[in-house]
C-alpha cells in the first residue's frame, strides 16, 4: 500500500490568512499546496488534499477549522501531514523559508529539516531552520506533521515570488523532493 500523505492548504473560505504587497497567503498556500500534491502524486504516493479550492471544507471558527484539518487527517489515517502556509512580519527586511514541528527532536523535526535542505538548496532562499511550535495542526495530528512557511508576504522582493505560478511550481517540487528524500532515505 503506498504510503499516505494529508496536504493541508493553509486558511481560505473568509480566512485569508497574510496578506502582503497585494498577495493574498491563502491564495498562495493553495496554488502551492496543489502543485505539491501532484508532485506527490507523480511519485506514487497517495496524497489526499484538505482544500482544492478556496472554500472547500473551510469552517469557522477557526479553531475548529484547525482541529477539522488534523482530525480529518487523522480519520483518513495519514502517514504524513504537510501543512503549507505563508508568512508575515511587521519588518518588510524579515524573510527566509522556516518549517514548524510540535517536538524538536522527533520524526518530524527530521522530515522538516529534510524539506529545509531541499527548499534551501533549490530556490536559494534563507535558512531560517526547523523551529517548535505549538500549532494546532501540528499538536492534534498523530502522524509526523510539519508545518510550512514559504516565505514572507511582507517583504516585497518574497512577495514578488511567491506570487508567481514559476516560483510555486519550483517551491512544491523541492518540498516533494524534500519529503520524498525523508522517506527513502
Ligand atoms: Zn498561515
Amino acid at each position: 500500500m503506498a504510503t499516505k500523505i494529508f496536504v493541508d492548504a493553509g486558511h481560505g473560505g473568509t480566512n485569508p490568512g497574510a496578506v502582503g504587497n497585494g498577495v493574498i497567503e491563502a491564495n498562495v498556500n493553495l496554488a502551492v499546496a496543489t502543485a505539491l500534491a501532484n508532485n506527490l502524486r507523480n511519485m506514487g504516493y497517495d496524497v489526499r488534499e484538505y482544500r482544492t479550492t478556496n472554500d472547500e471544507n473551510v469552517i469557522t471558527p477557526i479553531a475548529a477549522d484547525l482541529r477539522k484539518r488534523a482530525q480529518t487527517a487523522n480519520d483518513w489515517g495519514a502517514d504524513y501531514f504537510i501543512s503549507i502556509h505563508t508568512n508575515s512580519s511587521l519588518d518588510p527586511a524579515v524573510n527566509g523559508f522556516e518549517t514548524y514541528v510540535y517536538r524538536l527532536g522527533t520524526r518530524s523535526a527530521q522530515l522538516a529539516q529534510s524539506i529545509q535542505d531541499s527548499v534551501v538548496q533549490r530556490l536559494g532562499v534563507k535558512d531560517n531552520g526547523v523551529r517548535q511550535a505549538n500549532f494546532s495542526v501540528l499538536r492534534n495530528t498523530r502522524m509526523p506533521a510539519v508545518l510550512v512557511e514559504l516565505g514572507y508576504l511582507s517583504n516585497p522582493t518574497e512577495a514578488l515570488n511567491l506570487n508567481s505560478p514559476l516560483w510555486q511550481n519550483k517551491m512544491a517540487s523541492a518540498i516533494a523532493d524534500g519529503i520524498n528524500n525523508y522517506i527513502k532515505r
